[in-house]
């Protein structure tokens, strides 16, 4: 097709989506700049390998995990057919349950009447159910405090949904948009559990947490088929993209730190400034502000200082028991607790681990100035064992290995008001011209893998007709 030249910035799932689409459609000059030594962002597969760590117990196959608990979501049918198309019989359909650990309680996620009748007292229950029936929301909530409290109710809201939402987002859920409710709430909605058991009428099962699709190596191979299929040619690792120059409405270049691919030479960097005449642009909203030469007027920068993004600290345990649970996911509400979910690989694939091993993973989320993300590593998997330890105790010597994984930019914070800030910033960067937004930080939206195939499609459909 035609030699059109762009620049994709980030080789995260936006970035790579965009490259993929960009291949099909016969374009043939772009590039991907990505920072890290692998493409992916926060949608990669690690493996940790008996051989790598000199740990002789491992098995040959190793261990894998996820950069956090991912599941493909069966949302857009499109999507799901191309993904399908690119991974053939490894992508899996899974049936695993969650379940949400309070007060020594497993409860199952979504929520089962017959779960909750047995687990709670019937005072409880009356008294979830009064509370549904007479506070149905009336007029809009404006936080996401008033909404849990409307949606389900005081009892429900405070077990399951204000602490977790305070642990995952670190702002009191007053703070919190109504907006963070998502699609991730579906679980917790009596009525339709109410229904599918008095009535029989079936759940959605597309919004049921417990079945989805995944791939059987972990959700990174998705990453890596989308690799494969724009070519390494097309990706430019260890590119840490510096600076955006603009003038006239139009960025005109860009400033690449390129870090020496030779082990020897392995610190030496070199600064490039590359001429674009495209940009697609899947860095985070307040990273980019940063990056614009000459700076955005100060008024946008201030809007940008408001708005914030979670990181997520990952603790790895490798043991050497067959299984921790049953479990895709454990959810912990509790403050009790430093971390807000434990998932097991091998419930999504059997292929995580080797047999008779199991791996899991812990996710705390926090800001990088939290004392828990630089804290020294022995104190932090000492802390999280012995928390773990009131779930379900591990012995020491059933751990194998242990290691502790950062994933920056993990979450978007929608804090009340925070539409108005981003649309503002949002719409500065597309005064130019020729430069395009897509992805989770770049957008600062909850987006997810399907959302961000189809963004991708979009914005090569775009380029295409301009
Ligand atoms: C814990 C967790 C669980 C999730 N679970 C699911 C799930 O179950 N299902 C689902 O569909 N989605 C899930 N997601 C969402 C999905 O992973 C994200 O939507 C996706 O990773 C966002 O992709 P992105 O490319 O927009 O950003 P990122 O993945 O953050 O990628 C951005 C990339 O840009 C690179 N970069 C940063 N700065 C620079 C720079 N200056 N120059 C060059 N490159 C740079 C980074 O290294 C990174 O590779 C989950 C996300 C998290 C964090």
């Amino acid at each position: 097709m035609e030699s059109t030249n762009f620049h994709i910035l980030g080789g995260g799932p936006a970035g790579l989506t965009t490259g993929y689409y960009a291949k099909k459609h016969g374009f043939s000059n772009f590039s991907i700049f990505e920072a890290g030594e692998h493409a992916g962002g926060n949608c990669r597969t690690l493996k940790i390998n008996g051989v790598d760590c000199g740990y002789s117990v491992l098995s040959k196959d190793g261990f894998r995990f996820d950069t956090g608990a991912h599941r493909f979501h069966d949302k857009d049918p499109q999507v799901t057919e191309e993904v399908k198309t690119l991974l053939g019989d490894d992508l899996l359909r899974v049936s695993a349950p969650s379940e949400i650990f309070f007060k020594n309680k497993f409860y199952r996620f979504p929520l089962l009447l017959s779960d909750l009748v047995q687990k709670l007292e019937t005072k409880t229950l009356l008294k979830i159910a009064w509370e549904k029936l007479y506070n149905s929301p009336k007029k809009p909530a404006e936080n996401f405090a008033t909404f849990a409290r409307k949606q389900y109710g005081q009892t429900l809201a405070e077990r399951f949904l204000l602490n977790y939402s305070e642990k995952l987002w670190g702002q009191p859920p007053h703070k919190l948009s109504t907006a963070i409710a998502g699609n991730r709430l579906k679980g917790l909605d009596l009525w339709s559990f109410l229904r599918s058991t008095l009535l029989g009428t079936p759940q959605n099962p597309t919004h049921l947490d417990g079945s989805f699709f995944y791939p059987k190596y972990g959700i990174g191979m998705i990453s890596d088929k989308l690799c494969e299929c724009i070519g390494p040619d097309h990706i430019k690792l260890k590119h840490r993209v510096n600076r955006l120059l603009h003038k006239n409405g139009r960025i005109e270049r860009i400033i690449v730190n390129k870090e020496s691919d030779t082990p020897l030479a392995s610190a030496v960097q070199s600064e490039i400034e590359i001429p674009v005449s495209t940009v697609i642009n899947t860095l985070p909203l307040t990273l980019s502000m940063k990056m614009l030469d000459p700076p955005p007027p100060p008024e946008l920068c201030e809007v940008a200082n408001t708005i914030k993004y979670r990181h997520l600290l990952l603790c790895v345990f490798c043991l050497n028991r067959d299984a921790f649970s049953s479990n895709a996911s454990i959810y912990f509400p509790s403050h009790e607790f430093p971390f807000t979910r434990l998932y097991e690989p091998k419930n999504r694939s059997p292929h995580m681990a080797p047999k008779g091993q199991t791996v899991i993973v812990l996710e705390l989320p926090c800001y990088n100035d939290d004392g828990v993300w630089n804290m020294p590593e022995a104190l932090l998997q000492t802390e999280v064992w012995e928390a773990l330890s009131r779930v379900k105790p591990i012995r020491e010597e059933e751990i194998i290995h242990y290691q502790s994984y950062k994933l920056p930019f993990a979450y978007p914070v929608l804090e009340v008001g925070f539409e108005e800030s981003v649309a503002r910033l949002v719409a500065y960067f597309e005064t130019f011209e020729n430069l395009y937004l897509t992805g989770r930080s770049s957008l600062f939206r909850y987006l997810h893998l399907h959302d961000l195939f189809k963004a991708g499609r979009e914005v090569i459909e775009r380029i295409a007709e301009a």
